[in-house]
């Protein structure tokens, strides 16, 4: 057998590989099977036809047990909702693995190799744990998975473990029907995503830069295919977050029986100092995804004309009360500085020691966490408040144009004739973040359609759902783009 021939066979091996994953499998493809890629596109046999109902009926029973593994964080229990995953992976030959960062938590990754033309792999992110939810507020048990009239029902539904499937099913089906794509497609379900990441995503770019040093492309949750009340339809790209900046500031003052009180206690001054604060509004600051999101909501019919040129329309003092009395605008706008956790003495009538209260603030991608750390210790203006830092990282964004844009903008040409491809700001941040932060592009994008206003109420809300429809288009979809992306 001549080289090249032992190289394709190689390669297919890879591709077509079945059974147990092992350690070789499951690492990443080398630039070995490059020359093979010409070899393949002649031999490999055409794809088989997908059969989507089919595939559509599997992943709603697969997200039914998935929700019904409760992975409520905290504690998350992530393990066995990753075990669950590796061995849907396993079944279909795709080499798997678990990971257990502390005891009980999980994370899965699954690669299906492609015949590595391209060397930058994407990788589908998505979390497995969720926020916890309170069946008396439910209509069904939320973790029962219930599936009626067409629609599938539990805590994850949407948020993430919706579409954790799709991306995994997409995967599957690539691999059953022989569609061969010229880069890797690496999937990974992470932990702890609800309460910071530090335990899942965190972690795993912490601990496993060999899994994941050929990708150069993630798409995760944070934007999708949104239907507007008159119909158009669009596609947000989530391409920046807010980032926090998690402090607390701390009073102290003299102890004693407050029946007695000084003028000036701990409690006191936190208060004059918070008072201060909430008084403080931050400046408005437009950045470009947020300048062109609104200008592309009024394009779509969806806003008033005003928003074609936000920034000039803010300098009317009259639109700019009225368009900051939105909270989620408000928040796209300008950094928010909010107190959330208060605490003080521990008994009615003593005076405590110190006084402390926590404040979420999310800035804007261009604000300075040092700089604004320092306005709010002179808005609080108080030598005997200390603030110190809870959590905090430098904003990171992705840059609006790359491949993997192109290949969205192409899916929603084909998909949806001609809907807009929005790059956006979301106001909450995802574990994309700890991607950007290693220098790979992290796009907030699942191409599930959403065709009912109300499921995104149910996103850390009551009756989270989505439709056995939805499910099946976003399974479509993204195959479609993994065409497009996978260049064949
Ligand atoms: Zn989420």
């Amino acid at each position: 057998m001549n080289r090249a021939r032992r190289r394709l066979k190689l390669a297919l091996a890879l591709y077509l590989a079945t059974g147990i994953a092992t350690a070789s499998t499951f690492a990443q493809s080398k630039s070995s099977s490059r020359s093979a890629h010409e070899a393949v596109a002649v031999r490999a046999p055409q794809p088989k036809a997908i059969d989507y109902d089919k595939l559509t009926q599997e992943a709603t029973d697969l997200l039914s047990k998935y929700i019904q593994i409760n992975t409520t964080n905290p504690p998350g229990n992530e393990l066995a909702a990753a075990k669950f995953l590796k061995d849907k992976f396993l079944a279909d030959g795709i080499p798997a693995t678990t990971w257990e960062p502390v005891p009980g938590r999980g994370i899965v990754a699954a690669r299906l190799h492609g015949i590595g033309k391209h060397q930058k792999a994407l990788l589908l992110l998505s979390h497995m744990d969720v926020v916890p939810a309170d069946p008396k507020e439910w209509k069904t048990p939320p973790f029962s998975g219930d599936v009626k009239d067409g629609t599938i029902w539990g805590r994850g539904a949407l948020d993430d473990k919706g579409p954790g499937v799709v991306f995994l099913m997409s995967m599957l089906a690539v691999k059953r029907a022989g569609i061969l794509l010229d880069r890797d497609i690496l999937f990974v379900a992470t932990g702890d995503e609800e309460q910071g990441g530090k335990d899942g995503a965190g972690w795993f770019v912490d601990h496993q830069q060999s899994v994941y040093s050929d990708v150069g492309y993630v798409l995760n949750e944070g934007g999708g295919i949104r239907v507007l009340p008159n119909r158009r339809v669009f596609y947000s790209v989530a391409v920046t977050e807010k980032t926090p900046l998690w402090l607390r500031v701390t009073a102290s003052g003299p102890t004693g029986h407050s029946s007695q009180p000084p003028a000036e206690t701990s409690v006191t001054g936190l208060l004059r100092g918070l008072q201060r604060l909430v008084e403080y509004h931050p400046p408005i600051h437009l950045i470009s995804p947020v300048e062109n999101y609104f200008r592309a909501m009024a394009e779509l019919g969806d806003g008033p004309k005003q928003w074609l040129d936000l920034a000039a329309s803010l300098r009317d003092p009259v639109f700019q009360k009225q368009f900051l009395s939105a909270p989620d605008h408000n928040a796209l706008v300008r950094d928010t500085l909010t107190p959330t956790v208060l605490g003080a003495s521990s008994a009615i009538n003593v005076l405590p020691a110190t006084a402390y209260a926590e404040l979420d603030c999310r800035l804007l991608p261009g604000s300075d966490s040092k700089a604004v750390l320092a306005t709010i210790n002179k808005v609080l203006n108080d030598k005997d408040l200390k603030t110190e830092i809870v959590r905090n990282w430098p904003p990171v964004s992705s840059p609006q144009k790359s491949e993997l844009m192109s290949a969205i903008q192409t899916l929603a040409r084909r998909a949806n004739k001609d809907a807009p491809v929005v790059p956006t700001l979301i106001a909450g941040f995802t574990d994309s973040h700890y991607f950007r932060q290693k220098g790979i592009i992290a796009y907030g994008f699942v191409p599930i359609e959403l065709t009912h206003p109300d499921e995104l109420k149910g996103i850390h809300g009551n009756d989270e759902r989505v439709s056995v429809d939805e499910l099946g288009g976003g399974i479509r979809r993204t195959v479609e783009l993994l065409k497009i992306l996978g260049g064949r």
